[in-house]
């Protein structure tokens, strides 16, 4: 895996294009400018990395739109050396923007496939998130409260788990709505039993798999047990 002059000329391109869109946060246009791309891309995609588009992983699912990381990153509002957790790891990209704006980044992915390639791949990049493989959609209790929690598959509604793990202040940035079109919900926590929120405009995300999710399996009883990290204990 390289990163060429090319790519980062793409790459420069690319971050103009969603400040054109509206993005307006240095941190969050410098991360996108920072993360190679096209490292989650075979190569013969490569020339796809740098387009603002969503494009297909492994089973059915997508590495997200960069316009798409760069608004709900930029919702999520990080500060350096916040606790965030991710549900929906995907190829991992988000994760590694969130570790460019400094967060300490929890991510769970539904997908063991997935799961597999992400531990793989981010570390080779130096990108240490601490990830796990199982259902996310009611949160990662084991290492609550978190200061940001971001979901990046399409809810029907907020799961009341990932407000419970929320700290007081903390914000949660979730696509909520129907599985055509969800908006995104930016959700405050602003004392132990009181959220406010705030919805803003459409997207469209591949489905909240699991328990609290909108899939096939969602009621059967049907939850996969959280795996952790050869090299890492759970709590
Ligand atoms: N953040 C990703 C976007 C991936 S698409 C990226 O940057 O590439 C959404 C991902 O959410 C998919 O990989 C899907 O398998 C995962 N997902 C869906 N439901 C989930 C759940 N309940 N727990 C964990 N991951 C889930």
């Amino acid at each position: 895996m390289e990163d060429t002059y090319k790519h980062k000329g793409l790459r420069k391109q690319l971050v103009k294009e969603i400040a054109n869109k509206g993005i307006t946060n240095k941190n969050v246009l410098a991360a996108i400018g920072k993360v190679p791309r096209h490292f989650f891309f075979e190569r013969i995609f490569d020339a796809h990395a740098y387009e603002d588009k969503a494009f297909p992983i492994d089973l059915g699912q997508t590495i997200s739109q960069p316009f798409t990381v760069a608004f709900q990153s930029e919702k999520l509002n990080v500060k350096a050396g916040q606790k965030v957790l991710e549900i929906g790891t995907g190829s991992g990209y988000q994760a590694c923007v969130l570790i460019e704006l400094g967060a300490e980044v929890y991510t769970v992915e539904y997908h063991k496939k997935l799961y597999r390639k992400a531990i793989r791949l981010l570390p080779a990049m130096g990108y240490q998130p601490h990830m796990y493989h199982g259902d996310g959609s009611k949160g990662l209790p084991q290492f609550a409260p978190y200061d940001r929690i971001i979901v990046t598959a399409g809810a029907s509604d907020v799961p009341v788990e990932l407000i419970e793990q929320l700290r007081v202040g903390g914000l949660l940035v979730i696509p909520v709505g129907s599985k055509a079109l969800q908006s995104m919900l930016v959700v405050e926590k602003i004392s132990e039993n009181k959220v406010r929120g705030e919805a803003h405009d459409h997207f469209r995300f591949v489905p909240l798999l699991g328990e609290r999710g909108r899939s096939a399996q969602a009621g059967t009883g049907k939850f996969l047990t959280i795996e952790h990290d050869e090299d890492k204990k759970m709590p």
